[in-house]
């Protein structure tokens, strides 16, 4: 049964439920029909499917869970929700989210923050942010599958939080048009689903036309160039091909015996780990191990400074974008004390919530003449130097750098395996006491894929109670696969070889 509207409004994870818009029945019915008789669109023909509030739907507003733009409704919708609806799939209820995805808890929403469901004995717990609505839709099966953002882990750590599955594909591979920018050169769009077939299914639509052409579609691959110029063809051709070859059986069952080579960054293993994840990432690595894969340490020596740098790069381009927000070209127009500047000022003042103002500050800090070389200017060769860092540790070399994308280092490793958060999901209490700075470290282990464009793909694994003692209610922690760039079809495969 298609559920229409938010089931578990308590949990505050949906801005817009579905099914509001007009003819939204006679379109389900017909789904229905099609399911009993076929032909189906596509294999998510007639699903449900979750949107952060940050990617532009034509049936709902899309407020970013800002204030400035509450009422905001788009006059088009994202390159990646039409992709969707050309399979057969209802894209249609709007997700809870930081304000413009700026924060690791769903706190900072003008709509308040998102609950998460794991909260037995009555601790409120974070559900992760800032895609906590789409993550939470998707494990309380509101959604069997939900779109969500990540520029520094915003799909990831909310999907180990809820115990599903987080993907961010390579930067570049899927269309950003009319997702509502943040940072722009780190902003992906991300899946959330309970499955790995799920997850599939859903990434294959996003990159490939729906039934009966099986084939890859080039020519939609370049209209979504052409609209969004960061998307690399190239490499998204290439991926869309290992995409079509991974779903055929026998490329499938070929993968299920290939044995890796796992690397384990030495510098992922940080003194604030909680014990109990530090010990299911050690279980995990030995029962790889025991199946035959072998495991490597490496060293990623630039972990820690990512953090900095890429609060420093988000902030910054966070404090450009966000400039449009003035209540003119977008914003809420309203009768102001002010006129001409300072009705700009006053408009922000009124409408941004206190960490957009604080970044917006923060950015525009690091970008003056003043602060540039010694923030802006530093946070961009830290950059390079971690994409440096994982070329050297992968096995083949990145398409980026090198169009053959060859094996390049027999010794090096197939993909890095590591947590996805060096903590289990907060309470809400506890994270009312901290600073928001103090809440960055909580990205400390999704920035640095994200500041190297790679795919990353967090999956839940089972934590028993002798390895959870302290919080017996949580089941799952997230592991994160880490992949060369490009290689977004192995990363999401290897999770096939995890028990
Ligand atoms: N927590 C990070 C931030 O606030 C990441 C957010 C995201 O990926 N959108 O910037």
């Amino acid at each position: 049964r298609v559920q229409k509207s938010d089931t578990r409004k308590s949990l505050n994870a949906f801005i817009s439920a579905a099914g509001d818009r007009p003819g939204f029945d006679q379109e389900i019915q017909e789904a229905i029909v099609r399911h009993e008789n076929g032909p189906r669109k596509s294999s998510l023909d007639g699903s449900l499917i979750g949107v952060k509030d940050n990617i532009c739907t034509l049936s709902e507003p899309t407020t970013c869970a800002s204030a400035i733009l509450e009422q905001f409704q788009s006059p088009f919708q994202a390159d990646v929700v039409k992709r969707l609806e050309d399979h057969g799939a209802f894209v249609t209820g709007k997700t809870n989210l930081d304000e413009f995805g700026m924060g690791s808890h769903s706190i900072n929403s003008h709509f308040g923050p998102v609950h998460n469901p794991r909260n037995r004995y009555g601790h409120l717990r974070s559900a992760g942010g800032s895609s906590g609505g789409s993550a939470v839709a998707v494990s309380t099966q509101q959604r069997p599958i939900a779109l969500g953002t990540d520029t520094g882990g915003s799909v990831r750590l909310p999907a180990a939080y809820n115990g599903i599955r987080g993907f961010k594909p390579s930067y570049g591979l899927l269309s950003r048009w009319g997702v509502v920018a943040y940072a722009n050169s780190l902003d992906t769009v991300g899946l959330m689903a309970r499955s790995d077939v799920a997850m599939y299914n859903a990434f294959r639509a996003l990159l490939m036309a729906p039934f009966p052409k099986i084939s890859s579609s080039p020519n939609t691959l370049v209209q979504d160039a052409l609209r969004d110029p960061t998307v690399v063809e190239r490499v998204a051709e290439a991926v869309v091909k290992r995409v079509a070859k991974a779903f055929s059986n026998s490329e499938y069952r070929v993968n299920l015996l290939r044995k890796f080579r796992i690397g384990v960054p030495k510098e992922y293993n940080t003194k604030e780990m909680d014990p109990s994840i530090r010990s299911v990432w050690l279980k995990g690595l030995q029962a790889l191990q025991q199946d035959g894969h072998s495991i490597h340490s490496v060293s990623l020596p630039t972990t820690q400074i990512a953090l900095s740098a890429y609060y420093v790069i988000a902030a910054a381009e966070a404090s450009s974008n966000l400039a449009k927000y003035d209540g003119v070209r977008y914003g809420k127009p309203r009768e102001l004390a002010s006129s001409g500047l300072a009705s700009f000022a006053e408009t922000r003042g009124l409408f941004f919530g206190q960490e957009v103002k604080r970044r917006i500050l923060l950015g525009s800090y690091t970008l003056s003449a003043g602060a540039i070389d010694n923030n802006f200017i530093k946070a961009q060769k830290v950059r390079r130097l971690v994409q440096s860092d994982f070329n050297k540790v992968f096995r083949r070399s990145s398409p980026l750098v090198d169009r053959q994308n060859a094996i390049a280092n027999e010794e090096g490793v197939d993909f890095l395996l590591t947590p996805t958060a060096t903590t289990l999901p907060p309470t809400l209490s506890s994270l009312s006491c901290k600073s928001s700075v103090d809440t960055f470290s909580d990205d400390v282990l999704t920035v640095p894929a994200s500041l190297a464009g790679l795919p990353a793909y967090s999956i839940p694994v089972y934590c028993n109670r002798e390895h959870n003692r302290a919080y017996p209610e949580l089941y799952h922690i997230g592991m994160q696969v880490i992949g060369q760039y490009g290689d977004d079809m192995d990363v999401l495969c290897a999770s096939a070889h995890f028990r």
